[in-house]
């Protein structure tokens, strides 16, 4: 079983936690610290073409602020060029939809392999375009998503109806069907990873994909839409475009030929794609903010608690959207967990995120981490005591400092606000009654933490929660099999486990008359 923060603990040597079990990994091989870029044109119905305008953008490399190559900017037009694409390949006739099930399985089990075939070069391309430690992109981004698109090959021949005992002489059945053509809008903090969570359900349900992929992070998913090619999708069944969010993408998620939308990202977007996507009642999930809280107890044990805590909000440079970015600390033991929290944080290698030792590389880009700075200066300004950190990390590229606030309250802006960086918020909680209301006071509800040895507590408060996720002495663990999403405002519908299936399948009630045996 690999977990994200598992990961984190076996590469950087850093922690031997009390009941963790520690598998062995595969060494990481050397990264191309120069990778080559060929995959940056749009690709439509399995051929690599330029935007219709013939316009192009930069993406940009994090750590040195230089331009790694122009990628073809689609609009609407290209847009509509892959929705078509995308509804010839779902036809009926078509060889998509005449495939069998189990051959959809062993074209997603195909694409693992290439991946796996490529995973040191894409780990290093996700690293040059998106800043995370090369290390990290190869053991905890490529595992998992090769992990994703196996788990879901195997649902794709065991996707069934059911037969129902209808009143009357009538003989019913369901069947399950590919919803349709599907949009997929996806975000920058885990691009290879995000692409799979909405791609590999999709394929195994049977349906034809327009993926829009994040301005910041073009590379490593165009890249897996040449993968796809190889592995022998036939044409128009995925789409992948790059280009911009209200064009692009709104193009995507207000297109009439698009009977499903799928996006992961901000909240704020979450709501214009609803809104648009309602112009012909398209099926909408979700996947959006959340300010989650990780609560410790006064019994749990330090060392576990102040390592689990860290890399609950500092793993992929605090960019999750499942951080745990209220750190909830009771009161006997806060003042040790802040100091020693401190010093975790301090202690961080950030740097140049293909050097081994780099724990930390680069925000994504100029905008994040410019709002990052800003919401630390807000920090400052309504009170918060800042311990560590709070400032720009080397003269480039768009590194901050591991950066932890002690004595923050509820109704700081950093208490409330998405900050998706590596700013750690302390608070102090009483008791048990308080800490669920609090923990519960936020327009979010996507993930929380316990971290206790007491199980009866620990069971009072994950139920307590209003969030999709509880994670109980752990943090950031993302198997496939597991169902993950938002209550509140942190999305609408599941990703992962079968219940990411269900957004992608439509169920037909089939009713048959029978003819009276006497008759
Ligand atoms: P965003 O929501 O703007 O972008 C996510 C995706 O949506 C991108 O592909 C983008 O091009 C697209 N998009 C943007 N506007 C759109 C529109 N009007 N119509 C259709 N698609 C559109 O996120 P961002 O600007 O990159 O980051 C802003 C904040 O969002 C971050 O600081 C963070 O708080 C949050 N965020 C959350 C996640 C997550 O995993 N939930 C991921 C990225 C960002
Ligand atoms: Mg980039």
């Amino acid at each position: 079983m690999f977990t994200a923060a598992r990961f984190v603990r076996q590469v950087t040597s850093r922690l031997s936690a009390p009941g963790i079990n520690i598998r062995c990994m595969s060494a990481v091989p050397q990264p191309q610290t120069n990778p080559d870029v060929h995959c940056n044109k749009l690709f439509i119905n399995n051929e690599w073409v330029d935007a219709a305008s013939g316009k192009t953008f930069a993406t940009v490399n994090p750590s040195t602020e230089e331009v790694i190559t122009e990628v073809a900017e689609a609009d609407k037009a290209d847009v509509d060029l892959a929705v078509k694409a995308a509804n010839e390949a779902f036809r009926l006739g078509s060889p998509w939809r005449t495939m069998d099930a189990s051959e959809r399985g062993n074209l997603l089990n195909r694409l693992a392999d290439l991946i796996e075939r490529d995973r040191a070069y894409l780990a290093s391309l996700e690293t040059l375009d998106n800043g995370k430690p090369y290390q990290v992109a190869f053991a905890a981004d490529l595992a998992l998503t090769i992990q994703h698109y196996r788990y879901y090959a195997g649902w794709a021949d065991k996707i069934h109806g059911q037969t129902i005992p209808a009143d009357g002489n009538n003989f019913a059945y369901t069947r399950q069907e590919p919803v349709g053509v599907c949009g997929q809008i996806i975000p920058w903090n885990f691009p290879l990873l995000m692409q799979a969570w909405k791609l590999g359900p999709a394929l195994a349900a049977g349906c034809c994909v327009v993926m829009k992929v994040a301005e910041q992070t073009p590379l490593t998913a165009l890249y897996i839409a040449d993968l796809i090619k190889e592995a022998g999708f036939p044409p128009g069944v995925v789409n992948v475009l790059s280009g911009f969010g209200p064009t692009a993408g709104g193009a995507v998620a207000s297109h009439p030929d698009i009977v499903k939308v799928a996006f992961t990202g901000s909240t704020e977007v979450g709501r214009i794609i609803q809104e648009t996507a309602s112009s012909n009642c398209k099926k909408v999930t979700l996947e959006l903010g959340g300010k989650s809280p990780n609560i410790i107890l006064a019994d749990a044990d330090m060392s576990t608690a102040v390592e689990t805590a860290h890399q609950a909000l500092f793993f992929n440079h605090g960019q999750c959207c499942t951080a745990g970015s209220r750190t909830f600390v009771e009161e006997g033991i806060y003042d040790e967990f802040v100091e020693r929290s401190a010093e975790r944080a301090k202690n961080k290698v950030v740097g140049d995120p293909f050097n081994a030792k780099s724990e930390q590389g680069p925000q994504v880009d100029k905008d994040q981490f410019d709002k990052i700075l800003g919401l630390i200066g807000s920090g400052k300004t309504e009170g918060a005591t800042l311990v560590t950190g709070g400032s720009r990390a080397h003269d480039r590229g768009y590194f901050i400092q591991p950066t932890v606030f002690s004595n923050v309250t509820d109704e700081m802006t950093i208490a409330r606000e998405e900050i998706f960086g590596p700013v750690m918020q302390i608070l102090k909680f009483k008791n048990l009654n308080d800490i669920i209301e609090r923990a519960n006071n936020t327009e979010y509800g996507l993930a929380a933490g316990v971290m206790t040895k007491d199980i009866e507590k620990a069971l009072y408060i994950a139920n307590s929660l209003r969030a999709g996720t509880v994670w109980v002495n752990t943090y950031n663990q993302f198997q496939s099999q597991l169902p993950f999403g938002g209550f509140k405002e942190s999305g609408t519908g599941r990703e992962k486990g079968s219940a990411g299936l269900e957004p992608y399948l439509e169920t037909k009630t089939v009713i048959i008359n029978m003819i009276e045996k006497n008759s």
